[in-house]
């Protein structure tokens, strides 16, 4: 028994809504015309937070509840890099109802615990944990959950603590194997498993011959195949599947409902042979672990894995394929094994016990330098970004930096810097193009709009968009003459700091 019990399988993610920017109304009434529809053919977990779709996904929630009913089968999301206590939680939650206009939630979740260790820092006295407990006890929020790309012994660990009722893991057939003892653990504890990105992120539909083997006989094609292998693992009850049209929320729809012959096991039975016999495919089995180096061999591995496929974001579709790429290769050890190159000199010393115990005789130490010289090429180290950071931001008290936009990687900078660097003594503002932000306060740091840059009159703005860096350059590069100098945080043979 765990929670999403009786939960319909499918899950509506909305960060890919068909809402082309904050202003974009029609996209909005669009996409809350979808969420109703889903929720009238039966969808009861909606996967929505504040920066999802262009920030606007939660309106659009709202307006889909106005159109049909309202459902409490939503995620209330806090993050732990911005909610630190427990009053930040409890006021956190409370601002998300309010914003989806509701009152009551099923789902209360800890979004994107990084590591083990950050997971216990919230059950510290006073910490985010007691602010859940206490919405539970209200009768606010009926469950507290995680998503986590962490890795999975550290997920294993969470698990073990019994303080979840469910879990949002990143898992499809590209990964699969890694999560055995996941979704072991979770089937044991009575903990409820839902799967985001269960299409590899676009690339599985992207690459339909390479996953050829996934489609058995009852499917139509090879999303609807991936989409079943994922279901068909017993602790997994909810396929998140992030759904821009009607057509593929009906694709969805059919794809978890229509009844098949081929059974559970004989699906996993099938694929998961397939999938070991994969060419040039680390399959997560992690018996390279134990560098002498301390390199974490699985986790570039199964990044590389990517490799093989031509890039499938649209979001980057905009970068030469070979930094694609690299976002795919060393941006993804970052998000899915928290993992971040201390340099970017190789410390492989070709004792080649990794590729000794390799099940799957994978060309591990060229792999490995491949890797570092992609990460070179990026500037993807630690030593890196606190070398960048030292070179734009100037600490001290009577200096003020502008960050442009507000929102996440704002914050992600933000910790870096206090974790890495020093606290930081300097003011810190944040400029945004979105009216609704304006005069917010966005985790202790007060969003202005661009128009008040020369009245706040920062020494210097951080543009920490990675998509839009060009756009925004362009559109505030004119207070250079006023002595405000503008930086990007990232070049264009960089990665941004966020996926
Ligand atoms: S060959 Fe290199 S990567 Fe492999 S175990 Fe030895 S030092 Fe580590
Ligand atoms: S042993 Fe080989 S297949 Fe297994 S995780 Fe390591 S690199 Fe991948």
């Amino acid at each position: 028994m765990t929670i999403f019990d009786n939960v319909f399988p499918l899950g509506f993610g909305t960060n890919r809504l068909p809402i082309k920017s904050a202003s974009d109304e029609e996209g909005i009434e669009k996409s809350a015309n979808l969420i109703a529809d889903a929720i009238r053919a039966g969808v009861e977990f909606i996967d929505v937070t504040n920066t999802y779709s262009r920030g606007k996904a939660m309106d659009a929630v709202k307006r889909a509840f106005e159109i049909y009913k309202p459902i409490d089968g939503v995620t209330v999301k806090m993050r732990l890099s911005a909610d630190k206590t427990a009053a930040d939680a409890y006021n956190t939650a409370e601002s998300i109802l309010k914003q989806l206009g509701i009152s009551h939630a099923k789902y209360f979740y800890f979004w994107s615990v990084f590591t083990y260790e950050e997971y216990l820092q919230t059950l510290k006295p006073g910490g985010v944990f007691e602010g859940a407990l206490r919405l539970k006890k209200e009768g606010i929020i009926d469950n507290i959950c995680f998503s986590t790309h962490a890795i999975p012994n550290d997920i294993v660990k969470m698990l073990e603590s019994r303080n979840f009722d469910a879990v949002t893991i990143s898992m499809n057939l590209l990964n699969s194997f890694s999560f055995n003892d996941v979704l072991r653990t979770a089937d044991d504890l009575d903990i409820g498993v839902a799967v985001m990105n269960p299409l590899g992120g676009g690339i599985i539909p992207k690459n339909p011959e390479y996953f050829s083997f996934a489609k058995g006989s009852d499917d139509r094609d090879v999303p609807e195949a991936a989409l079943r292998y994922v279901l068909a693992h017993k602790p997994i009850q909810i396929a998140l599947s992030g759904i821009s049209s009607h057509e593929e929320l009906q694709r969805n729809l059919e794809a978890v409902s229509m009844e098949v012959e081929e059974k559970d096991e004989e699906r996993l039975n099938r694929v998961n042979v397939s999938i070991s016999g994969l060419e040039n495919f680390c399959v997560g089995c992690n018996y390279c672990s134990g560098c002498p180096v301390d390199i974490p061999v699985m986790a570039i591995m199964r990044c590389r894995n990517n490799l093989q496929f031509k890039p499938a974001d649209q979001n980057y579709a905009f970068l030469p394929e070979y930094v694609q790429q690299n976002i795919y290769v060393c941006g993804k050890i970052e998000q899915d094994f928290s993992v971040l190159f201390e340099d970017t000199v190789n410390p492989c010393i070709k004792c080649g016990k990794c590729e000794h115990n390799c099940t799957q005789h994978l060309n591990i130490i060229d792999a490995v330098a491949d890797t570092y010289k992609r990460a070179e090429y990026s500037n993807w180290s630690r030593q890196d970004r606190i070398n960048k950071l030292k070179e734009i931001i100037d600490n001290t008290p009577d200096n003020t930096i502008g960050i442009y936009p507000s929102g996440i990687t704002s914050s992600t900078i933000r910790r870096f810097y206090e974790d890495n660097i020093e606290q930081f003594k300097c003011k810190i503002v944040s400029f945004d193009s979105n009216p609704s932000v304006w005069g917010s306060d966005d985790n202790g740091i007060m969003v202005y709009s661009p128009d008040d840059i020369l009245d706040v009159h920062p020494d210097v703005i951080i543009i920490t968009s990675y998509k839009f860096k060009n756009e925004i350059y362009e559109n505030i590069k004119k207070y250079e003459s006023y002595g405000i100098k503008i930086v990007k945080l990232s070049d264009d043979n960089e990665l941004p700091w966020l996926l």
